[in-house]
């Protein structure tokens, strides 16, 4: 799905070298690093972000708290990310997909992400949580996705590490 050769802009220096798959055995979450960044046909450019939050297939995030999280973060970065277009889990539930448009700047996306974050620990509920707005609105937990979120924010310095 990824062709990061093809990726020939310029982007920030420090993702260059974990764009498209990674090995999953020698990455060190949580971290944060684009996937891909694409052009369309009128010049506007997709980034995907891979947002980790745990070690891959050392801890993954519990089902509700992963869930959570995905509601409120997908809500809460649109207070920040202009162009944002969607925040979903990975299945393996260790981390988020992150796609905006035209938004590619590493350090914006870091601050973006800790605000974010904050806004989450400031909640006093799971936004979207009920079922006309979510396929399983009785799977959340506030406090699990707080304490993920809490855990991210304590490892801010480490963000920008992707690799051991
Ligand atoms: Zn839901």
């Amino acid at each position: 799905m990824n062709d990061a050769s093809k990726v020939d802009l310029a982007i920030d220096e420090r993702l260059r070298g974990t764009l498209g798959e990674v090995d999953h055995r020698i990455v060190a979450a949580p971290y944060i690093r684009l996937i891909n960044s694409i052009e369309g046909a009128h010049g506007d450019r997709v980034w995907l972000w891979d947002v980790r939050f745990t070690q891959p297939n050392t801890e993954h995030i519990p089902p509700a708290a992963v869930h959570s999280l995905e509601h409120m973060i997908a809500v809460f970065v649109q207070r920040h990310l202009p162009g944002f277009i969607n925040f979903g889990c990975m299945g393996c539930q260790t981390g988020f997909y992150l796609s905006a448009m035209n938004y590619g700047d590493y350090d914006g996306m870091l601050d973006i992400l800790q605000k974010t974050l904050e806004d989450c620990l400031q909640a006093k509920e799971v936004p979207l949580a009920n079922v006309e707005q979510c396929g399983w609105a009785a799977n959340h937990t506030l406090e699990g996705a707080q304490k993920y979120a809490r855990m991210m924010l304590e490892n801010r310095a480490k963000w920008t590490k992707v690799y051991r």
